[in-house]
């Protein structure tokens, strides 16, 4: 049997495999492009192309494709065949450089928010050289950019390549006033914890609205959920196990570092996180992962199930951004660090997160927005729909200390001057844990919680990057200037913590009276749908800040608020379809039949002994048919609210309908069929129960 290191990354065209099979110059070439970015001239393009091919062809692949990432939020893909005809009549494989560098894929049907215009059908397709090419199946994949004809990004990868150039700049900047000449690029990473369910595919495809939506929109309360937290890091099933093991090894064989998982909160809910990388190749990783999962999951008979909110009253699934920013010889900005000097520079790079979580709240909320995960956000097991951030007693004594002046409580009776060696060692290990922040420091880097399961955690980490690059872009403007370094650092540090302390918070996120004094108190945002949130998108301050930085045009920002507003209106009236559908084509009849069996049954009985009440058919036949006629009332009401959307003047007045009429009615809807489940006989139910579904993996 092969080990693990064997095969790990063998179907990459990584570092390994380009040094093997291109010429020396070659490879020096592409290296430069790929850590410095420069421009790769067409020569060096071929020569990499006809290595790339050799290799994918000895590895059994006939088609390459230009693998991007549209704003549908998954990835896409078109299959071209090496083969070029011969004269002979055989055929040879051939893959140019212009083929690599360049695809012009038919785009018209995918989202672009107006931005192309229906006749420009065409869009181009540009080679990321920093994320290695890997094959799927049969096909060379080459991670590219996705832009229209007139040059605005279509994807995802675009702006998050523009945020990670825009945060080096600005890192930079402030490293060289730290006396750092040597660092080339600063480079924000991130390990991307991904939480998943599995359900058995036989359940899965007995449920339109599990196959039609991801999530159930029916379902009562099973007897066993997971009040007795004994699914949490429990002994993990064989059937799971069996899907884990085989999910490392694509996973491995991908060059994807697939690292730890264990059993979730919920039954039925596990995860994977991944070592930690750059955001980019995270990014594309964390794509191609969920890809896999849902590939792996029906080789075993399952379903992976990524929806943030699969199941009621049972807990979601997020994705936890750990995030943090190092140089390029791997100097993590965000560590601590031993020595006071270094202190100071930690601190100031602390202070531009905590600036600019605080100034763009806003922003980080809109980039977890979805239909789905508005249904996780504030429902008392993840994040709050408001964002703060947690940093623990130790940093939060030192910030304290800072900002009043008093002597620090660590420390020995020193007052706080920053630069200057009366700075706190701090310890490496008192970083506290607290679960229920939505954006902690732990140790070394932040956790950013909001995330959804299904979410590219690309749009996180755009506005993360640009945000942070803005503070610091800021604080790098007044230091240049500055006479006395110490002074300014000193009163900036302190002036930050005194403007923006309100984003802290220590105590319990899932509290109800946090969230009031969050709000009333503190002022901070509480955007609690997609509709109330992606508006402000497109806020002043916001526009300002990315369009100036470079991360996007205002186009693209039009583009993608609309994208994003389309997307939740188009998700949940294809909810509200599917509900009203299964309400009356397989709740209603199967209620009835019930209904109809046990009214026979009274009657037989009655036949036999007329003396006999029947009190108990008679009732549980009145309350199954008040539950069909409300059954019935209320689905013809959510139809009409989601015929009224025709008459929405616009996407943003759309999508505040479907947050004030359909959802609520969907609710409504949810109730009587609820109800019925539970009095209805199991053998007339007409699809699985939520004791089936999350209990049904062996
Ligand atoms: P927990 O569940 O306790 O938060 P995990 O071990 O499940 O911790 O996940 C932690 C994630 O954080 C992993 O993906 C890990 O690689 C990543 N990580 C660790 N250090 C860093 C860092 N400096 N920058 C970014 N991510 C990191
Ligand atoms: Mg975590």
């Amino acid at each position: 049997m092969s080990t693990v290191s064997d095969y790990f990354g063998s179907l990459v065209f990584d570092d390994r495999a380009m040094r093997k099979s291109l010429s020396s110059d070659v490879y020096a070439s592409l290296r430069r492009t790929i850590d410095e970015g420069s421009e790769l001239d067409i020569g060096v393009a071929n020569a990499v192309a006809e290595a790339m091919k050799e290799w994918a062809v000895e590895r059994g692949a006939t088609h390459f494709t230009h693998w991007f990432q549209p704003l549908t939020g998954i990835t896409a893909e078109k299959h071209d065949s090496f083969i070029t005809p011969a004269p002979d009549g055989s055929v040879i494989m051939e893959f140019s450089g212009k083929e690599l560098i360049k695809g012009e894929p038919d785009a018209s049907s995918f989202p672009s928010g107006g931005l192309r215009a229906t006749f420009e059908a065409r869009g181009y397709t540009a080679w990321d050289p920093t994320s290695y090419a890997f094959i799927k199946g049969k096909t060379l994949c080459i991670p590219t950019a996705f832009c229209s004809y007139g040059g605005p990004a279509l994807d995802k990868k675009t702006p998050l390549l523009r945020s990670m150039e825009v945060l080096s700049k600005q890192a930079l900047r402030i490293l060289r006033l730290f006396g750092n000449d040597t660092a080339k690029r600063v480079v924000s990473s991130v390990g991307p914890e991904q939480e998943y369910f599995l359900v058995t595919r036989e359940m899965y495809e007995k449920r339109p609205d599990l196959r039609f939506t991801g999530r159930t929109l029916f379902g009562a309360k099973p007897p066993k959920g997971q009040e007795l937290d004994d699914h949490y890091f429990g002994v993990i099933k064989p059937g799971v196990t069996a899907y884990m093991e085989d999910l490392n090894e694509e996973l491995w064989k991908l060059g994807i570092l697939a690292k730890t998982e264990h059993n979730e909160v919920a039954p039925a809910q596990h995860e994977l996180a991944p070592i930690y990388t750059t955001t980019n190749v995270a990014t594309d990783h964390n794509q191609i992962t969920m890809e896999i999962m849902q590939k792996v999951a029906a080789k075993h008979g399952l379903v992976c199930l990524l929806h943030e909110k699969p199941f009621a009253g049972v807990n979601g699934s997020g994705k936890h951004n750990n995030w943090s920013i190092a140089t390029d010889s791997g100097q993590n900005l965000l560590s601590p660090g031993e020595t006071p000097y270094e202190n100071a520079q930690f601190l100031l790079f602390l202070c531009a997160v905590i600036k600019a979580v605080d100034d763009y709240q806003d922003l980080l909320r809109i980039a977890v927005a979805t239909a789905g995960n508005d249904h996780r956000l504030g429902a008392n097991e993840a994040p709050p729909a408001v964002i703060s951030m947690f940093l623990g007693d130790e940093l939060n004594a030192v910030l304290e200390a800072i900002e009043t002046g008093k002597p620090y409580k660590g420390a020995k009776k020193t007052q706080m001057k920053l630069g200057v060696d009366v700075l706190p060692k701090f310890n490496r290990d008192t970083t506290d844990r607290n679960r229920t922040s939505p954006f902690a420091f732990t140790g070394n880097k932040f956790e950013f919680r909001m995330l959804g399961s299904s979410n590219s955690i690309a749009c996180a980490n755009i506005m993360l990057n640009a945000a942070v690059a803005e503070s610091l872009r800021i604080y790098a403007d007044r230091l240049e200037k500055a006479e006395n370094f110490q002074t300014v650092l000193h009163d900036m540090i302190k002036k930050t913590i005194k403007d923006h302390k309100r984003i802290i918070f220590n105590g319990n996120g899932y509290d109800d009276a946090w969230i009031k004094e969050a709000t009333e108190k503190r002022g901070l945002l509480n955007y609690r749908t997609t509709a109330d949130c992606m508006p402000h998108l497109l806020d002043k301050k916001n526009k300002d800040m990315l369009i100036n930085l470079g991360v996007f045009t205002e186009e693209e920002l039009r583009s993608r608020c609309d994208i994003m507003l389309e997307n939740y209106c188009k998700s949940v009236v294809i909810e509200a379809n599917t509900m009203a559908d299964m309400a009356r084509t397989q709740i209603v009849p199967a209620i009835e039949a019930y209904a109809s069996d046990i009214a026979k049954t009274a009657s037989a009985k009655k036949a036999v002994a007329p003396e006999l009440a029947c009190g108990y058919e008679a009732g549980l036949v009145r309350k199954l048919s008040q539950l069909i006629d409300e059954i019935d009332e209320k689905s013809g009401k959510l139809e009409d609210a989601v015929l009224a959307l025709d008459g929405a003047d616009g996407i943003i007045e759309e999508s505040a309908m479907i947050r004030d009429t359909v959802l609520p009615v969907m609710s409504e809807l949810r109730l009587p069929c609820d109800k019925a489940e539970v009095l209805t006989a199991k053998s007339y139910w007409p699809f699985p129960t939520y004791a089936d579904l999350l209990f049904g993996v062996k």
